[in-house]
């Protein structure tokens, strides 16, 4: 046994280890009920026209588990485990259902030039049933089809590329609207870039969070801008928290604003409080 071993001949190491195992199996179990038990909800941040920052464009959908006993857990707490395990397919089509049932009400109310982005792990994009999810969703609902945003992560697009390109292809025949989330963090060429039927790309939260006090981040920014730009694609900047970022975003050109200088994710009846108090 390796040295500072315990009393029963456990390390601290394999201690916290068995700890942390039983841990993500106890939270596995409680996951595999979460869906049934009704304990998964979705909240909305709103995203924002950067011309008008009055004017809501729509909403991304983020994932929250109301734990029984652990109270309300985020995304990163559980969806790593959802992946590995295959749950996040069903999981993955309850978001898809929810969100689209929540944007055709939203529809029905007047809403209808909103859009509602829903974020899809690699394993749900790769999933063989994904194009006939996306369709039941938006079917279901009588939604039309860009009234969806789908965001795929820049990692997860480029995993195998002509894959991807035939499955955002289907997408893109449909109708649905496709994002690149975390734009800058990959390592997509030009040329795929070029070829990708998207039709938005997502600045990384990481490069907006610095970019009054780090010049690169800035000419990171700058350079996206101008790439989406050349290449027809919206530029949505997510985590804008402060009013100088707000400003120079909006000064070189990107389309929208996403960030809790506007709004943090919300449930949909608070979220409709906030867009009603705008007008
Ligand atoms: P993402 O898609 O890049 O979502 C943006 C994340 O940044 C959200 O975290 C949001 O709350 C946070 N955010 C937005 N504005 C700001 C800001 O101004 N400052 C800061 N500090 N943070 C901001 P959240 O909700 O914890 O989600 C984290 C990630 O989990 C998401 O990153 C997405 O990759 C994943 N995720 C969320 N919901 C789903 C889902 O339904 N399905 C799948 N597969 N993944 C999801
Ligand atoms: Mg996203
Ligand atoms: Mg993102
Ligand atoms: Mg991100």
């Amino acid at each position: 046994h390796a040295k500072g071993a315990g009393k029963n001949g456990y390390s601290f190491f394999e201690q916290s280890m068995n700890t942390n195992a039983r841990n993500q199996l106890q939270l596995l179990h409680d996951l595999r009920q979460a869906l049934d038990a009704g304990e998964l909800e979705l909240h909305y941040q709103p995203k924002f026209a950067a011309a008008d920052a009055q004017r809501v464009i729509g909403a991304e959908a983020l994932l929250r588990w109301q734990h029984p006993r652990r109270g309300l857990l985020m995304p990163d707490q559980f969806i790593a485990l959802a992946e590995k395990t295959g749950l996040i397919i069903p999981i993955g089509n309850w978001v898809l259902n929810e969100a689209c049932r929540q944007m055709s009400r939203w529809y029905a109310e007047g809403r209808d030039d909103w859009r509602v982005a829903v974020n899809l792990s690699a394993l749900q994009f790769c999933h063989a049933g994904l194009i006939d999810s996306v369709r039941h969703a938006l079917e279901r609902h009588a939604l039309p089809a860009n009234c969806l945003t789908l965001e795929i992560t820049e990692t997860t697009a480029m995993q195998d590329a002509d894959a991807s390109l035939a499955i955002l292809r289907k997408l893109a025949e449909m109708g649905v609207d496709l994002s690149i989330d975390d734009f800058g963090t990959g390592y997509s060429s030009l040329l795929y870039l070029k070829r990708l039927p998207a039709n938005e790309l997502k600045i990384d939260r990481g490069f907006v969070r610095d970019l009054e006090h780090d010049s690169d981040d800035a000419a990171i920014i700058s350079a996206i801008v101008a790439l989406g730009q050349a290449l027809d694609l919206r530029i949505v900047a997510e985590g804008v928290e402060t009013e100088s970022q707000q400003a120079f975003l909006t000064g070189l050109g990107c389309d929208s604003l996403q960030g809790f200088l506007f709004g943090k994710p919300m449930p949909a009846e608070q979220f409709m409080v906030g867009v009603e108090a705008l007008a």
